[in-house]
């Protein structure tokens, strides 16, 4: 078995030779996967891997046998420390093949695995991604790996024409986001403004999206600022989603959104660590910063991204209006629900005002847990968004990371475990853009009395209401939803 390893890995490195600017960070490209020692020409069923395009990451895999491979996470460009998120591509594959793959080599123990979390599968002929069943994957401490963490799963091929593609979760690449925004700016909304607030260390862009009524709608009023930021963490990919359902409630023409638009100016950077997602990463930037450690000193040099948003927030601080609430969005690899964090504070009094938000998410998101939500100072979170914010905010500002589970929540009154889909990781996000309002309600900023909203606009019907067609991608009538999932039906790799 030794030696059979050996030789293939020679495979791998002539594969990664030759793939120009991407092999760089070493992904596989385009590599076949023969048996050890074989010389005939390539056939069907020996699999094509790759993981040469945007937030791929696959890097090395070893032929164990016909039917099982070992494939090993590409560390994050410039810190082997990190080893989590993986997507690649299989294609040259036999009908009814059968094989299993095992990820040897993540750099964490804990996992949502155990409790049935799985990867996300889709193919070419079936685009929609989807979780692969839980019970054809395994989690354990195996023996031939220096006792590490193995994530096995077995998977049956079915088309001999598709490409299949597998991953961590459900990837959100930087041009996705790109597509995203320019489809925003195309609508030409006089309530949205969209700006490049700095670039990367790979000069990508850096987006700031402003979303408020216009000044000259209503000069003199006074109004709230909500500073939301996401993926810091490039392989978070869940908080993407929930960036983005914030965005599509806070631009549409639900009333509940035009009265937020009318009192708060929302700032939101979607992608703090743009080079890191598109080089598929897991938790750093392309030089291996971890960001999120870096809020006390960061430098316009190694940590561009974060120094732009780092300075903005600084000066928004200092505005009259004062910065009410910075939400930093992150995904979680080992709890479920989504949930926050937020800090510790002597006053009782305000310890008890941190509370509200979560606790009227809470009323507002059947995923969102208060009682996971916990506040904490611990030494290693001193160079997070939240802990230096809340250093550098006054006392009527909150800051939280929004934490979502890769994996699933626990529904009320539900025993099993719900796993997160695109769609109800985008539900979060537009719960907590409406949140906003109960919380202004909350705290009398918003008068009831003078509310716009009719009274039989309820929750449900917030909540379906990114389901209406609003021309950015993100709506579909249920019909089509229904026939898109019949499509998908036959992916499970069923073995
Ligand atoms: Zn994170």
């Amino acid at each position: 078995m030794e030696r059979k390893m050996e030789e293939n890995m020679r495979d791998v490195d002539v594969g990664s030779e030759a793939g120009g600017e991407d092999a760089l960070v070493g992904n596989v490209n385009k590599l076949m996967v023969t048996p050890p020692g074989y010389t005939g020409v390539p056939r069907k069923g020996h699999l094509v891997f790759d993981a040469c395009f945007e937030s791929g990451n696959l890097g090395r895999v070893d032929y164990i046998s016909e039917f099982e491979f070992d494939l090993f996470i590409r560390p994050d460009t410039c810190n082997p420390r990190f080893r989590v998120w993986f997507n690649f591509t299989v294609e040259n594959v036999r009908e009814t093949q059968r094989v299993i793959f095992n990820i040897v080599n993540f750099s964490k123990t804990k996992s949502l695995y155990r409790d049935g979390m799985s990867p996300v599968v889709k193919s070419t002929s079936r685009p929609k991604w989807q979780r692969l069943p839980t019970k054809n994957v395994y989690y354990y401490r195996c023996p031939d790996h220096r006792r590490n963490y193995v994530m096995s799963f077995a998977f049956c091929f079915d088309r001999e024409d598709d490409v299949y593609q597998f991953a961590y979760c459900y990837p959100y690449t930087y041009t996705r986001l790109q597509h995203y925004l320019d489809s925003l700016e195309r609508r030409n909304l006089d309530y949205l403004q969209r700006e490049q607030l700095g670039l990367s260390v790979q000069q990508r862009r850096l987006d700031l999206l402003t979303i408020t009524s216009p000044a000259q709608q209503n000069p003199e009023k006074v109004k709230k600022l909500v500073v939301l930021t996401a993926r810091v963490h490039p392989g978070e990919s869940p908080a993407s989603f929930i960036c983005q359902g914030v965005i599509d409630f806070l631009v549409s023409q639900h009333p509940v959104a035009q009265t937020l638009r009318d009192h708060v100016i929302f700032k939101i950077v979607p992608m703090l660590n743009p080079d890191g997602v598109y080089l598929g990463n897991y938790r750093c930037s392309l030089m291996g910063f971890d960001l999120n450690r870096h809020w006390q000193e960061p430098s316009p040099w190694a940590h561009p991204t974060l120094h732009a948003v780092k300075q903005l927030i600084v000066q928004l601080s200092q505005d009259p209006v004062g910065l009410e609430f910075y939400i930093d969005v992150h995904a979680h690899s080992t709890m479920m629900n989504g949930f926050m964090y937020g800090n510790v504070f002597e006053e009782e009094e305000r310890v008890q005002r941190q509370a509200v938000f979560p606790r009227l998410l809470c009323q507002n998101a059947p995923d969102f847990s208060f009682s996971n939500t916990s506040f904490n100072r611990d030494v290693v979170k001193a160079g997070t968004g939240r802990r230096f914010l809340g250093g550098l905010l006054d006392d009527t500002s909150y800051c939280y990371t929004l934490e979502v589970s890769f994996y699933s929540y626990m529904a009320a009154g539900s025993t099993s475990p719900v796993p997160y889909t695109e769609d109800t990781y985008m539900k979060l996000g537009r719960n907590v853009a409406r949140t906003f309002l109960d919380y202004y309600r909350h705290n009398n900023f918003i008068d009831d009395n003078k509310l716009q909203i009719p009274n039989h606009i309820n929750s449900m019907e917030v909540l379906s209401q990114g389901r209406q067609g609003n021309g950015n991608g993100n709506g579909r009538t249920s019909g089509s939803e229904r026939g898109a999932e019949r499509k998908n039906q036959s992916i499970t790799g069923e073995y």
